[in-house]
């Protein structure tokens, strides 16, 4: 990431929006943004894979992890946030729990539509973990739509993705939904 390249971006920005950067309480702001960019960025460049090589072996359980998730809009840069929900029935092998939030985390971490980190998260779990099924419920509230006045705050946007076995079924879909809701 390049470090100088968003600090001059915020100074010019701040001066834009009628800002003074030399002003004492934003002169090291540039430099707090362009380092909290490596960490809410970071996800840019990483490859979901590398977290889901290690599997190991698991009987025919279905399993639902629950994780909290950070994201920025990418047509605003503001925040959106809430739960994330993966559903899957593995085909005999399964990822560690933390391997699962990392590998959303990957995606999570860029500029991001709810829609699109939504439907990453399945394909990758079905590229590496090749389960029967995958199916992803985002729930999260955007910044943008609630510090704009646009919609009352506390709404939320739901989207999800179903793959393999989820596909089309109706009954697995109404559980899956039924249950993180
Ligand atoms: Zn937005």
């Amino acid at each position: 990431m390049d470090k100088e390249k968003i600090e001059q971006a915020v100074r010019l920005f701040l001066e834009g929006i009628g800002e003074d950067p030399n002003r004492e309480g934003l002169l090291g702001t540039p430099d707090r943004v362009a380092r909290m960019c490596s960490e809410i960025y970071g996800g840019l460049g990483q490859d979901a894979g590398q977290y889901l090589h290690t599997t190991f072996e698991a009987k025919n359980n279905e399993l639902i992890l629950e994780i909290d998730l950070y994201s920025v809009c990418e047509h605003h840069l503001l925040p959106f946030y809430g739960k994330a929900h993966i559903a899957y029935i593995p085909d005999g092998r399964v990822a560690g729990l933390s391997k699962l939030a990392r590998t959303i985390e990957v995606f999570a971490k860029r500029p991001q539509i709810q829609e699109q980190l939504t439907a990453q998260t399945a394909d990758a779990l079905m590229e590496h973990l090749k389960p029967k099924g995958v199916m992803v419920v985002i729930e999260a509230e955007h910044m943008c739509m609630t510090m704009r006045g646009v919609r009352k705050p506390g709404t939320k946007t739901l989207t999800y993705v179903c793959r393999g076995v989820f596909e089309n079924n109706d009954e697995l879909i109404n559980r899956v939904l039924m249950m993180v809701r």
